[in-house]
């Protein structure tokens, strides 16, 4: 394996190589602030960046996710409207996006062309680690208030905002209203019983200052991972790194993390109900069933629920699917069906949806969670 030069103010931590790829991966960390870095060394023209951070909210207002937004609106070195968003139209980029999950916020892109991707991570580092958080910007993103008719005075106040409007939708489909429900009871504890993307009702409760802390303490270089992939030199990203972020910050002596959830003694059963502008609530019903099983970062654990799953659910001859499918108490399989491994606890669920009008006229649950983490059944 070859291996690369580092920056001075980065160690390098591991180094292996992946035959099935063709290639190395190399791991370093900075001295100063701890940040990681990971570059996947490979042949290849198209260079990739990514910056993630660790996104743990406590509470539903979708701090993570309006925060994801507005962080790019302008930066210190680019005060202008939007940049991300012209870098978009105007840069030879292959990829560019971000993302907000229950547990994390990253911001990655691929470029073929070396000068755009050097520009792309100026404006992608500058975005993150020195953003402008306009109150207005919040306002737009967020959330604000603003007459139903603009120029009317005496029409209603509506609340407006990106992804208030965002969630607004999102939170319409029953499907995303029995996960958020399912989740909420699965994990009584930690982040996930919170909708990390913003539940309508709680996002006018988060104030332009809870926004900013939250910003400080989140996303900062001790709070994040730098990734990279292609040929591109480690040394060269890093001394870009160093200079335009990390020369900046010093090690912050707080960690965010998730706590192991809390279980219960015994299985919890839990009925709630679901807005709907129907008059008719035939049909209406969903049942799920959710587990509660290891860790995800256990791979060994991770394929063998993975496994299980694909025994259980994969098609119609596959013996849970086809009695979820064959059952006369509901009309099809839930929509929430399988094996869910994104958090750091697995959940794995199984339901029926449309019930029969006799059945029940809301949505309804039984989270099975046993005390203590456990195996799925062999
Ligand atoms: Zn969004």
């Amino acid at each position: 394996m070859n291996m690369p030069v580092s920056h001075p103010t980065f160690v390098h931590v591991r180094s292996e190589h992946i035959q099935s790829l063709d290639i190395d991966v190399h791991e370093y960390r900075h001295t100063a602030t701890g940040v990681p870095h990971v570059h996947l060394a490979a042949d290849n023209a198209e260079n990739v960046f990514m910056v993630g951070l660790r996104t743990i909210p406590t509470d539903s207002t979708g701090v993570a996710h309006i925060l994801e937004h507005t962080v790019l609106c302008g930066s210190e070195k680019y005060p202008v409207r939007d940049p991300f968003f012209m870098m978009i139209r105007r840069s030879l980029n292959t990829f560019m996006n971000a993302f907000t999950s229950s547990d994390w916020t990253a911001y990655p892109f691929a470029t073929q062309n070396r000068k755009d991707y050097f520009n792309l991570l100026d404006v992608y580092l500058d975005a993150v680690f020195f953003s402008r958080l306009h109150e207005l910007d919040f306002a737009q993103e967020g959330h604000r208030v603003e007459f139903e008719t603009p120029d009317d005075v005496n029409s209603d106040l509506v609340f407006k905002g990106v992804v208030f409007n965002e969630m607004k939708g999102a939170m319409s489909a029953p499907t995303s209203m029995l996960w958020q429900t399912l989740t909420k009871h699965l994990f009584p504890n930690n982040t996930y019983h919170f909708n990390s993307g913003g539940d309508p009702e709680h996002i006018p409760d988060l104030s332009y200052q809870q926004l900013k802390s939250f910003y400080d303490t989140h996303y900062h270089p001790s709070n994040a991972v730098l990734m990279t992939y292609g040929d591109i030199t480690p040394d060269v990203l890093q001394s870009r790194f160093e200079e335009q972020v990390l020369n900046r910050f010093e090690k912050l002596d707080r960690t965010v993390g998730v706590e192991p959830a809390k279980r219960y003694h015994s299985p919890l059963r839990v009925q709630e109900s679901f807005a709907t502008q129907e008059v008719d609530t035939t049909d209406k019903t969903h049942i799920v069933v959710g587990w509660l099983l290891g860790e995800s970062i256990d791979l060994d654990q991770r394929l063998r629920a993975h496994l299980l799953s694909s025994v259980l659910l994969d098609n119609s001859a596959s013996p849970l699917m086809r009695a979820l499918e064959q059952s006369d108490l509901g009309n099809a399989p839930s929509p929430l069906c399988g094996l869910e491994d994104s958090a750091r606890e697995m959940v794995f669920a199984c339901g029926l949806a449309e019930l029969m009008p006799s059945m029940m006229t809301s949505a309804a649950f039984l989270a099975g969670m046993p005390n203590g983490p456990e195996a799925p059944p062999e």
